[in-house]
């Protein structure tokens, strides 16, 4: 396989000083509604925040890869003398939470780094975290060139485990024929 440059984009969370404004989760929907800003709903952003107040514990986690399985166990971890819940890291959309997953059509969501033309200077969450818990960088890396799952793909496996792989070629069977 042959090596590709490619610009690695990060963004780091500093745990201690997120004080759960939800800020980030609000313009992420926004930014990502149609037509882009016209609605705010944290259901539909890439950004969740796990917030226990009376525990002290705000935990901004990003939406990652689809996984059309549950895990076969959960994970728990005490940090500081601080039991986080269950699950409170993972960043998946997986089938045994709705967390990261659109709220109307259950199609997987996942960061996109705001990726935008022109490009925004930044990640629109980065942008508005006015406490700094966000910080974005990027570098530049040699990696393998790989073969990228259309996010296609991944919205039709969605829909494929929810209501079953007849029903989706059913509907875009009867999609074509209308077009
Ligand atoms: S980087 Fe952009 S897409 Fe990702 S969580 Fe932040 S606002 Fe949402
Ligand atoms: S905007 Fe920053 S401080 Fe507010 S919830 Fe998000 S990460 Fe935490």
């Amino acid at each position: 396989m042959s090596k590709v440059k490619k610009i690695i984009k990060t963004i780091t969370v500093d745990i201690e000083k997120c004080n759960g404004c939800r800020a980030c989760e609000a313009v992420c929907s926004a930014f990502h509604a149609e037509p882009k800003y016209s609605t705010i709903n944290p259901e539909r952003s890439r950004i969740r925040m796990m917030r226990h107040p009376l525990k002290d514990i705000f935990i901004p986690v990003y939406a990652g890869e689809y996984t059309p399985a549950e895990c076969m166990g959960r994970d728990k971890y005490i940090i500081d003398g601080r039991e986080y819940d269950e699950c409170g890291f993972c960043r998946a959309a997986c089938p045994s939470r709705t967390l990261f997953h659109e709220p109307d059509s259950g199609l997987p969501l996942k960061c996109d780094m705001c990726e935008d033309d022109p490009p925004q200077e930044k990640p629109l969450c980065v942008q508005w975290c006015i406490n700094d818990a966000l910080i974005y960088e990027e570098r530049e890396e040699e990696v393998e060139e790989e073969v990228q799952i259309d996010d296609v793909e991944v919205g039709i496996k969605s829909l494929a485990d929810k209501h079953g792989i007849d029903k989706v070629v059913e509907t875009l069977t009867r999609m074509s024929q209308k077009s």
